[in-house]
């Protein structure tokens, strides 16, 4: 074995997954594609950590515990995150995608038995009976092959789970979007005055059609640092369809299509919002921002009225009070919350597919539904599920490496140790 455990994938949830399995005393090979951690959050410039608190009336609390908060409250020491900032009928940790990137290249460097690959793609799977025995993933140096006892996949888009054959669901999915820099804002004017009428604005330009808005809503979320915000405004469509970021001259499209949207939101940023006068398009992520592709058809599937009716499962690996967010259909986002004060949770079922036995998928390719997954994919959320996958590996590695074997209860026990909130 070259590890106990591989996760592919080092965004919020394979992160999570990575440290923790280390954590547990497993040895862990992190295969990243890009050369940097963060996944969304930090490729994609994902503005605000979602799915951290819940909010009860005036009362803003953590949801989650573990990784995720420590993660949050590390951040916000080194003032690159601050909040809770009420959103809604919840609340959300705005941050700077260059502080979570940093911090991650710390943790992997600091928990013992986690080695990390980085540049590293997983492009093909070995399945032996109902086990995924050999993955093989292409480095700068050439393709080579990784075997280990159980494996995590954290890919966003479940890569390995649909190369290994496990059931998948790809349709329908949600816009993606490409969220951008802008430099030289005066924050305080915008922030003030400014926020107050971009939705006003926004509704003005659509009915004169004097800008190709491509959303009926959207954000600019400060950084806090000085004159710097991300505008959060895209949306990316293809004959009025979401595009299907697994295919591979779609995803093209999206990601040219999401520089050019880029240009005229800023231009309409400068020309109608107050304080974005003197402002300019400082740069685009290196990557567009992908809400879902594949999700697996697990042993649950996690549904919308598990959302919205609360739903608290015996074998819950996480709460969630995230609201269904659908970017599905035409210009306007769709957001159905649970219960006010209330959260959901997230059943291990939803970690494991039906056919493979040692393999667990983390993060917003898990088995759901889209409106489930609409909820289920902000990256709190993310990291807890990553977290708990971690978890179960590192405790089915320590066997034969089946993770359906493992009880809940003693799952649930750990991660409660640990700090999560169940
Ligand atoms: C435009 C946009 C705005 C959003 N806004 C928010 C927000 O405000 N707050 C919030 O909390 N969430 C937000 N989200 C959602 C959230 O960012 C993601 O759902 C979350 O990051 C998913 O985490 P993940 O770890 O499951 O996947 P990802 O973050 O997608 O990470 C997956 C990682 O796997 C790697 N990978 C993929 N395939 C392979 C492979 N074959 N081999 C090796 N590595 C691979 C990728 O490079 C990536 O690093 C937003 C998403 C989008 C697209």
């Amino acid at each position: 074995m070259d590890a106990d455990i591989v996760v592919i994938g080092g965004g919020p949830a394979g992160m999570a997954a990575a440290r923790a399995g280390a954590e547990e005393g497993a040895r862990v090979l992190l295969v990243e594609k890009c050369g940097f951690l963060g996944g969304s959050l930090t490729a994609s410039l994902v503005g605000t950590i979602g799915g951290l608190f819940l909010k009860d009336g005036e009362a803003i609390d953590y949801v989650v515990g573990g990784l995720a908060r420590e993660c949050a409250e590390t951040l916000k020491e080194r003032g690159q995150a601050f909040g809770p900032v009420p959103w809604e009928q919840t609340a959300v940790l705005p941050h700077v995608p260059w502080g979570l990137k940093k911090l991650y290249d710390e943790w992997s460097e600091s928990a013992s038995g986690l080695e990390l690959l980085l540049q590293a793609c997983l492009c093909g799977v070995t399945v032996e009976g109902r086990c995924v025995s050999t993955l093989r993933v292409l480095t700068r140096g050439g393709e080579r092959d990784v075997k280990a006892r159980t494996f995590v996949d954290a890919s966003g888009d479940g890569d390995l789970a649909y190369m290994a054959g496990a059931s998948m669901e790809g349709s329908p999915v949600q816009f993606p979007s490409m969220n951008f820099y802008m430099h030289n804002v005066n924050v305080g004017e915008a922030l003030g005055a400014g926020l107050a009428t971009l939705q006003t604005l926004i509704g003005d330009a659509l009915e004169t059609g004097e800008y190709d808005l491509p959303r009926s809503g959207g954000a600019v979320i400060p950084t806090m640092r000085p004159g710097e915000v991300i505008v959060a405004m895209g949306r990316i469509s293809l004959q009025g369809r979401p595009v299907d970021c697994t295919n591979a001259e779609e995803l093209t499209y999206a990601e040219l299509e999401g520089r050019r949207q880029a240009v005229v939101l800023a231009g309409f940023l400068r020309e109608k919002m107050p304080g974005f006068g003197e402002a300019y398009l400082a740069d685009t992520p290196c990557r567009v921002g992908i809400r879902s592709t594949r999700r697996l058809v697990g042993r649950y599937v996690l549904t919308r009225g598990d959302v919205l009716e609360a739903a608290d499962f015996p074998d819950g690996i996480c709460h969630s009070a995230w609201p269904v967010e659908l970017h599905a259909e035409g210009k306007v986002t769709v957001l159905e919350f649970p219960p006010p004060g209330k959260s959901y949770t997230v059943p291990f079922g939803c970690l494991l597919p039906q056919e493979v036995d040692n393999l667990l998928v983390a993060g917003r390719c898990l088995s759901a539904t889209p409106e489930g997954q609409a909820s289920a994919r902000v990256s709190a959320t993310c990291m807890a599920m990553g977290e708990a996958a971690g978890v179960a590996a590192a405790m089915a590695s320590r066997e034969d490496g089946d993770v359906c074997a493992l009880d809940s209860e003693d799952l649930r026990a750990r991660l409660m140790e640990r700090g999560a909130i169940l």
